[in-house]
């Protein structure tokens, strides 16, 4: 029998605050499947550009440093930690400095290489719930399913800002601040030229706009388990 013949990837894609990652979390909770947060990887090379003084947007600054740059992932307990060079950074990539530097420095050829690289390793050989921008549509073209989460603009402004002033990291930001921020980001990861976030001719569309994170979550996995 092929060992991995019943290997599968479910490709979850969509907007910063869509509920994404909370919806893949549940999702491979339930079907006892790997979960991988592409974001944090682009959140650590954020870091460690921001730690050097380096501009996250400068391609050839941020070229210079991906070759000593080493990024991995451990899980713990179940959870996908993200380590910078050995160091587990996690905690650290949450905050909005870190979220708009790696919107930029996604946006550079040479980082998205390295990553994507390692995100498809990942996946090899092992059931994966994989979130991110451009799952569905190149980092795992094939993917048996592919979905994409999304919701209104202000609504997922509001999740941030909650999240944000929960974990007491608002620093000073409004929510308007915050919405403006949510459109920057939106048009970053949208215009880019490589890999920009769209949605997968194959994916199924998911939004989050007036659902909870466990009618989305039910959604996904009464879709997944229908069919295999
Ligand atoms: O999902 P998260 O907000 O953590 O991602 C941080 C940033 O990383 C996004 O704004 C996006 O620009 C970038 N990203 C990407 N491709 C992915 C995952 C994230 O470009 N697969």
């Amino acid at each position: 029998m092929n060992p991995k013949a019943d290997v599968i990837a479910i490709a979850i894609d969509g907007p910063s605050s869509s509920g994404k990652s909370t919806i893949a979390k549940g999702v491979s909770k339930r079907l006892g499947m790997i979960y991988i947060d592409t974001g944090a990887m682009y959140r650590a090379a954020a870091l460690k550009a921001i730690r050097a003084g380096i501009e996250t947007g400068d391609r050839e600054a941020v070229g210079n440093m991906l070759p000593s740059t080493d990024i991995s992932i451990r899980f713990v307990k179940g959870a996908q930690r993200v380590l910078l060079d050995g160091e587990d950074v996690s905690d650290l990539i949450r905050t909005q400095e870190v979220s708009n530097g790696a919107s930029k420095i996604s946006a550079i050829k040479e980082c998205r290489k390295k990553l994507v690289e390692l995100q498809r390793k990942l996946a090899e050989g092992e059931s994966v719930v994989m979130d991110g921008r451009d799952i569905g549509t190149n980092v795992l073209p094939n993917a048996r399913f592919k979905f994409y989460v999304t919701a209104d603009a202000d609504v997922r402004a509001m999740r941030r800002y909650l999240e944000l002033k929960n974990a007491d990291r608002l620093g000073g930001m409004t929510y308007e601040d915050i919405l403006a921020e949510t459109h920057e980001r939106d048009e970053r990861d949208s215009n880019r030229s490589i890999d920009p976030l769209r949605m997968a001719e194959d994916s199924v569309l998911v939004d989050t706009t007036h659902m909870s994170a466990d009618e989305a979550i039910d959604f996904v996995v009464r879709f997944v388990t229908e069919r295999i």
